[in-house]
């Protein structure tokens, strides 16, 4: 079977006990992240433990993208564990967040799992264009296991649906692996690629790599697992070489050794192959107690799609006993369940599907509430809550860049004439207006951080990120000139529409309070006020 994953994986020293001291801790729980990435086809409890860990750290470090990764890493171990559509709803997730903050590693590695989830959910196509990205979007540097992984996933997108092109990839990948000195990968990839060679009837070229594969193993002292074993006696199997078959598959028949997959598919496919051999060898009794183990054992785990197969072996085995009308009920029953897994496995692989988009679009609209929650509804700019919540994240993130920034309050000249004077309909129409004016005054407010934001009543702020004091004073002046120069005769015919404004720039590399600095702005704005309006009031110099 086509394998990307096993039992085993080492484990490695817990790093983040030093996570008293931040930067070691991101440090360390960034190393923790790539051994984790390279590591996850190992199916390991341990492993699942370390995701876990890394995911809890990340997240009191407030590092978003490194708790994505360790996600990533769970959702993986979750899919071999079976749970492919919470696997692929967790990708699905993490693609969005990292397309939404340009994060290309997460966006190579979503792409990575999305391709085996699809590819596990029986559609081909969405698997292979997945696995392209996930090898485009790869970082140049980064960990060769990383690049070999996502080289072989498109290679057996590609095997699988029966592309020529798979075998160059193989060939790529496996280079990859030799020259890493990547012993457990490369018997990865002979493994997958003489399955596809069996699968396509290339026999003679499935068994060359077979036997490499048993080689490479026996240079190095590793035992087959039962899955690889099936490869290589598969493709004997195939050639018509039954004895060699059923002795490769000889070290496989312990117990401990069938038991050894988590979910005991392994050891029944294992135990069909078996018996087919056998069978073919005309040794019909042996055939049959291997073909009952084999049964219980997909009874035991509830393996519906082997126990199917198992059947149509039955028959099989019924007419070389000459039982042939024991051979036709079986066969029908074969021809019966067949039909109804493949409906089953139709209606899963809709629900998953399913899954997947109905919590993303879930969480898309629960993204949308808590957006609108940030939102003043008459003007849509920012409101009171998204400056508490978002200008102290803001400060840090300057702090860091060693950038200036400059808040202004802006407050309408006399507003309550216009309210007296028209309708208060017609002050909302110039609240909206001046919003329109502020927000045309911060271009970048999606990338830059600059933004505008309604505080309450007719009193507006501005951020002005990255500007020095000087030149912030100056977009400062460009917007009052520009609300006092709007043709406002229409709408307020008579009456001017100005604003007061008061200006305070951080300085230094000190980032300042919100509080500091919005009071700062406050009495700048009451000395604009005093001074007669319409006019812009700044730090002294
Ligand atoms: P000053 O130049 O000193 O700021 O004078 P002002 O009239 O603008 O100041 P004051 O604080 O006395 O009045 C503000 C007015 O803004 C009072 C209130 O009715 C009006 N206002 C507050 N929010 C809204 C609103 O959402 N829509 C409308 N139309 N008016 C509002
Ligand atoms: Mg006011
Ligand atoms: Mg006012």
């Amino acid at each position: 079977m086509i394998q990307d994953g096993e039992v085993g994986g080492g484990s490695a020293p817990t790093l983040w006990a030093v996570a008293a001291v931040s930067d070691a801790a991101v440090a360390a729980l960034s190393t923790s992240l790539d051994e984790l990435e390279s590591l996850s086809r190992f199916d390991s409890a341990a492993a699942a433990e370390r995701a876990e860990q890394a995911l809890v750290t990340a997240r009191e470090l407030g590092l978003v993208e490194f708790e994505l990764r360790a996600q990533l890493v769970q959702a993986d171990l979750v899919r071999r564990r079976g749970n492919v559509s919470e696997a692929g709803r967790v990708a699905q997730d993490v693609r969005r967040w990292a397309t939404e903050h340009d994060s290309r590693h997460l966006l190579a590695r979503s792409h990575y799992l999305l391709a085996a989830v699809f590819q596990e959910l029986g559609d081909l196509s969405a698997a292979l264009e997945n696995a392209v990205q996930a090898i485009d979007l790869l970082d140049d540097d980064a960990v060769p296991a990383l690049r070999i992984d996502h080289l072989a996933r498109l290679a057996d997108c590609l095997g699988l649906q029966g592309d020529l092109g798979a075998r160059e990839r193989y060939a790529e990948v496996l280079q990859l692996a030799e020259e890493q000195g990547d012993v457990d990968r490369q018997l990865l990839v002979l493994n997958n690629r003489s399955y596809v060679e069996m699968l396509a009837g290339e026999f003679e070229t499935a068994l060359g790599l077979a036997t490499r594969l048993q080689t490479l193993a026996g240079e190095h002292g590793v035992a087959l697992s039962i899955g690889r074993l099936d490869t290589v006696a598969r493709a004997l199997m195939g050639l018509g070489r039954l004895a060699e078959a059923e002795e490769v598959l000889l070290p496989g028949r312990s117990p401990e050794v069938l038991d050894a997959s988590p979910d005991g598919d392994a050891g029944a496919d294992f135990l069909l192959t078996l018996a087919e051999i056998q069978r073919r060898q005309g040794r019909v009794a042996q055939a049959q107690a291997t073909l009952d183990e084999c049964v219980a054992r997909c009874e035991a785990n509830g393996l519906t799609s082997i126990r199917v197969r198992a059947r149509r072996e039955q028959a099989e085995l019924h007419a070389a006993g000459g039982h042939f009308e024991a051979a036709f009920t079986e066969h029908k029953l074969y021809s019966q369940e067949a039909l109804d897994l493949q409906s089953a496995q139709r209606d899963a692989r809709a629900r998953a599907l399913q899954a997947m988009y109905e919590t993303t679009e879930a969480r898309r609209q629960s993204r949308r509430y808590r957006e609108l929650s940030l939102r003043d509804p008459l003007t849509g700019l920012y409101n009171r809550r998204y400056v508490d919540e978002q200008f102290p994240r803001l400060l840090e993130a300057i702090a860091g860049r060693d950038e200036a920034v400059s808040v202004a309050l802006l407050d309408l000249d006399h507003f309550k004439r216009v309210n007296d004077t028209f309708s208060h309909d017609v002050g909302d129409q110039v609240l909206r207006i001046v919003a329109d004016l502020l927000e045309q005054a911060t271009p970048d407010a999606d990338t830059g951080g600059s933004f505008a934001a309604r505080m309450g009543g007719e009193e507006f702020l501005l951020v002005l990120v990255g500007a020095d004091p000087r030149t912030a004073a100056d977009q400062l002046e460009q917007v009052r000139r520009s609300v006092a120069t709007h043709p406002w005769g229409e709408l307020v015919p008579g009456l001017p529409v100005t604003v007061s404004a008061g200006l305070a720039s951080s300085v230094g590399v000190l980032a300042p309070a919100l509080a500091e600095l919005l009071g700062r702005a406050d009495a700048h704005l009451y000395r604009a006020k005093r001074q007669g309006r319409d006019r812009v009031v700044g730090d002294p110099g």
